[in-house]
């Protein structure tokens, strides 16, 4: 059985690849529930690139910088979850449903 994924970004951080097909684009709005990016709950982010993304346990979580569609705070995340391997195999999450993220908390 083989567990390994390649993961890497293309196109100037535009698309997550994996197992060199593209499967999570930049332009996607991600609902980040737990106030950490700025003060909105939820608050939605709209990403401008990702930096750099890895696979924590089988959480793929990618390093991005977003801009809150509400306030307009533009920063980092280090940490957003945006999908996991199952059997070897990658399965997005869905932008919109509410993520509790940023920091880790296991
Ligand atoms: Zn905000």
């Amino acid at each position: 059985m083989c567990m390994s994924i390649a993961l890497r970004t293309l196109d100037d951080g535009a698309w997550i690849s994996v197992n060199d097909s593209r499967q999570v684009s930049v332009s996607d709005v991600w609902t980040l529930s737990c106030g950490v990016f700025c003060e909105c709950e939820p608050a939605y982010v709209l990403l401008e690139a990702f930096l750099d993304v890895r696979v924590d346990d089988s959480i793929v979580v990618a390093e991005a910088v977003g801009q809150c569609l509400e306030c307009g705070v533009r920063d980092s995340i280090t940490r957003l979850p945006v999908g996991r391997i199952v059997d070897g195999e990658f399965e997005s999450y869905d932008p919109e449903a509410v993520q509790s993220v940023l920091e880790p908390e296991w």
